[in-house]
């Protein structure tokens, strides 16, 4: 048991391998910076695994660990030169969680723990200031009670909100020791009240309780809903930190403070945070109070009228700046520290990697590269594929004239709109609905953490650009506006109010920019963003180091170009049924798809041709020297047979037919399981004039391109759906006996490979025969799962999400490659290769863009991935990352 406690300053941490794994991110952290010199309070870790002890225990410390925690709580007392409970000078502790990675605010913290009606009258003696002692009981006792007790905190909020009124002051530090000494009788009451209980006075008693309620947070709601979107195993357990407490309320020589050592929105190589004098830790993050700026210049960059810290404590201010400078050199990376002045005294709470843009991420990167801190890959292992979505996103167009209504901070970048609601079930409810809102709270709490992700964009009246909304939405990649003090919410009435008068209803459309802080009404519209010269720096980084080639899924001139923009190497999947989405080509595809014989068919497929053959050209001219697959035609036919009199009406006048023999055709076409059913190859066997009218389009394409004197584009033509060698086969001889035409009547030769996608288990399973035929082939794995699972990829919505809270999938399949799936990949790619040797391989199911899945594709040792054009980046990093990771 004495391994699970470990006292900050304990030689036996020296001997841990991975000490954020045992001591979670805070304990490794304060135990490190102690070891560097710098002030920490003493204290000591309950380690990660107790976690798992305690809930195998009946959710019960034992009494080996009860023991140890005592011992090593003596050990803080000499330290201090305090004792826990004691009526002359009395050790107060703070109980914080930290697990192996942050989850900033989803756990529980507890502090000022140790205070009960007798010690604080100790306190107040010992530190000659009786309003302190009393408002750090009052605090305890809040904190207490919500945290371990279950009262909620609106109980004790609304008493000191009435107090402050019928006193007739606005700010919690007008209150004097009189007035808290009511208070706190009024706190006593409601918890008497609510749980039957006096509140505790025994103060072992508070710190074990203290200690079960951290564990107990650990497999809050909150908590497990950021697990499931950070993808951090529940086994992992969190550490508690049992610490003794340094009091930033003591006086105006006090203050607390968070801070990053450099700019965590922008990633300017500048100190960045936020303080507030005679205040405690959570003060700055509730957003109960609005902080002021550490340095002299952010508050002028932001015209703030409050006092630095620079100004207003420029001693500490220096030190902390050196601090920070040699925590940034030893730990190699932007650093967010939390600190507390005591009687003018500086005191080193936490440090840990911040959290920050992707803008920043990427200028933070590439700056510690120029620094010579950091390796480039180092910097290429620094960035989130994943987060570089939110630096490739819109941007609001500047030309357009914008009302706006209100300003906030500008706390998590990039421009959205969509319709205001107040809570975030709403939010999660319209977005059900795929329907975009913005989420406006006076403050957001961790219990929104469903609202924040659901939601387009996040607009708060209150808080810093620390508080929970700015911190939370930036790790997200959300859009937010915070701070907003210019609106003014009535959840009641479901509207906000500007200052400048305008009313805002549920429901009304607004976009935010996150960027620059501004509320607007109505939707704006937004400008492709501009990629910085850090950025296309990294890529080239990322670029260097990759194996894997990175293609895109586009069947349009514009996609094409922007995956081309963003540093794709062709395209890899170009899916010719959306081709035929537009309305003018519709009614030709549903006359082809309709007609009973060989030659209304031909008839609808000559009307076809020029449209796809014009499509290709343009799509082989943006991909020039590059190569390009074009999977023929694999519709579900549901989503192109008329649907209501109209379309009826339109096709009737096209072909002829009545409505009543459409109708039929229509029903005689209906199938139960359109997803198995007469789709992909199927369609091929049974009408090779379709893949003929195809194939004549993209190598009549060709030839104009040559006669352009383009660089030569080399088509890879996939067949999809194939499950048998008889299939590749006939429809690769179908191919080639176009390409023969198309070359005679042309007078000249053309390059192409013919391939397949592999998307059905029994294609994976017998891909030696296939591979007989196929130059290429191209994991489908968007059927390949559901065909592999037999789940709908269409229906699954509706249960995943059992699964995953009953612990069945840890991550949607259809998101992150699933192991079964993956080894069908694996037997596909040995038996492809086995039987040729040079056939190229590669993914094009929406995991081509799934960092994680990247990861599986590059140790698998495909050729390439293919993905959307916006995650065409993101994927070049995961190459990068998945490489240097081997
Ligand atoms: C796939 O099945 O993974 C695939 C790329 O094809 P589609 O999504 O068009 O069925
Ligand atoms: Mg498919």
């Amino acid at each position: 048991m004495s391994n699970l406690v470990f006292n900050f300053k304990s030689k036996k941490i020296k001997k841990i391998k991975n000490p954020k794994f045992i001591l979670g991110g805070k304990g490794a952290n304060l135990a490190q910076m102690g070891k560097l010199g710098l002030p920490v309070p003493p204290g000591f870790t309950i380690s990660t695994g107790v976690c798992e002890i305690f809930y195998k225990n009946n959710k019960k410390l034992n009494l080996k660990l009860i023991k140890s925690i005592k011992q090593e709580l003596k050990q803080i007392e000499k330290e201090c030169g305090k004792k826990f409970g004691d009526l002359e000078n009395p050790l107060l502790v703070s109980v914080r969680s930290g697990a192996r990675v942050s989850m900033p605010g989803m756990m529980d913290t507890i502090l000022n723990l140790g205070l009960n009606d007798d010690t604080v009258k100790a306190l107040a003696k010992k530190t000659s200031n009786m309003r302190f002692a009393k408002d750090s009981y009052r605090r305890f006792i809040q904190m207490y009670s919500n945290v371990v007790l279950g009262v909620e905190s609106y109980n004790f909020e609304e008493l000191i909100e009435n107090y402050k009124l019928t006193k007739g002051v606005l700010l919690d530090t007008d209150l004097d020791e009189n007035d808290w000494d009511g208070l706190i009788k009024d706190f006593k009451n409601v918890v008497k009240e609510k749980t039957k209980k006096q509140f505790p006075q025994d103060v072992y008693e508070q710190l074990f309780g203290a200690i079960s309620a951290v564990f107990l947070s650990w497999e809050s709601n909150r908590a497990k809903v950021y697990r499931k979107l950070n993808q951090i195993p529940s086994a992992w357990g969190t550490a508690v930190n049992v610490q003794s407490m340094v009091f930033g309320n003591m006086g105006n020589d006090c203050a607390t403070g968070v801070v990053f050592t450099r700019n965590p929105s922008n990633g300017k190589n500048e100190i960045y945070g936020e303080y507030l004098i005679n205040a405690q830790g959570e003060d700055v993050v509730a957003g109960t109070r609005t902080p002021n700026y550490i340095t002299k210049k952010a508050n002028k960059d932001s015209n703030s009228k409050g006092k630095s810290m620079e100004e207003a404590m420029p001693k500490v201010y220096v030190q902390l700046k050196k601090i920070l400078k040699l925590l940034e050199k030893f730990y190699k990376d932007m650093q967010d520290v939390e600190f507390t002045v005591e009687n003018s005294k500086l005191w080193m709470l936490q440090t840990r990697s911040g959290k920050r843009t992707a803008k920043s991420a990427v200028k933070i990167a590439v700056d510690m590269v120029k620094e010579k801190l950091i390796t480039k890959k180092e910097a290429v292992l620094r960035v989130d594929p994943n987060t570089l979505d939110t630096l490739l996103h819109p941007t609001l167009d500047e030309t357009k004239e914008v009302k706006t209504i209100a300003k906030g901070l500008p706390a998590s970048p990039g421009a959205t709109s969509g319709k205001v609601v107040f809570s975030s079930d709403e939010a999660e409810r319209l977005n059900g609905m795929m329907q975009d809102t913005i989420l406006v709270r006076v403050e957001t709490s961790p219990e929104d953490i469903h609202g924040m992700h659901a939601a387009k964009g996040i607009l708060t009246a209150r808080g810093g650009m620390t508080s929970h909304a700015a911190v939370v939405a930036r790790g997200m990649g959300r859009p937010c506006v915070s701070g907003s003090s210019e609106i003014d919410i009535n959840y009641e009435q479901k509207i906000f109010r500007t200052s400048s008068n305008v009313e805002v209803k549920e429901g009304d459309v607004i976009t935010i920019d996150g960027s620059t802080g501004r509320v607007i009404l109505d939707k704006v519209p937004t400008l492709k963003p501009e990629i910085s010269g850090d950025f296309s720096k990294l890529m080239s980084w990322a670029d260097s180091y990759r194996k894997l080639k990175v293609r895109t899924n586009s069947e349009t001139p514009l996609d094409t170009k922007t995956a081309r923009e963003f540093g794709a190497e062709g395209i890899g999947l170009c899916r010719t049924e959306h081709m035929f989405f537009d309305e003018d080509r519709i009614l030709s595809v549903r006359e082809m798809i309709l007609s009973k014989t060989i030659e209304d068919r031909n008839k609808a497929l000559a009307k076809l041709l020029p449209h796809q053959k014009n499509d290709f050209i343009q799509i082989f001219e943006i991909m020039s020297g590059l190569p390009v697959t074009v999977r023929l035609l694999d519709p579900p036919l549901h989503e192109f047979l008329p649907k209501n009199d109209k379309e009826i009406g339109d096709l009737s006048s096209v072909t002829g037919l009545s409505d009543n023999e459409i109708k039929s055709r229509t029903e005689e076409l209906h199938e139960h399981n359109p997803m198995l059913g007469h789709r992909g190859c199927r369609l091929g066997i049974s009408f090779p004039e379709i893949y003929e009218m195809q194939c004549r389009a993209i190598f009549e394409a060709l030839v104009e391109c040559k006669k352009k004197k383009l660089k030569s584009t080399m088509p890879e033509i996939m067949i999809p759906l194939v499950s048998t060698e008889a299939e590749i086969k006939i429809m690769k001889d179908l191919v080639i006996r176009v390409a023969k035409k198309v070359q005679d009547e042309n007078n000249t030769k053309i390059s192409f490979l013919v391939g397949t996608m592999i998307e059905l288990p029994r294609a994976a399973i017998k891909a030696k025969d296939i591979a007989k035929h196929a130059e290429f082939f191209s994991f489908g794995t968007n059927d390949l799962t559901q065909t592999t699972f037999g789940i709908s990829r269409d229906d699954s919505g509706k249960f995943l999400n059992d699964y995953i809270e009953n612990k069945i999938f840890d991550i949607d399949p259809f998101v992150s490659i699933d192991e079964g799936v993956g080894d069908l990949i694996e037997i596909a790619t040995l038996k492809g290769r086995k039987q040729n040797k040079k056939i190229k391989l590669g993914i094009c199911g929406e995991h081509g863009g799934d960092p994680k899945s990247i990861n599986f594709c590059s140790k698998t040792g495909l050729n390439y991935v293919s993905c959307s054009p916006y995650r065409v980046p993101v994927a070049r990093l995961a190459a990068a990352q998945a490489e240097l990771k081997k």
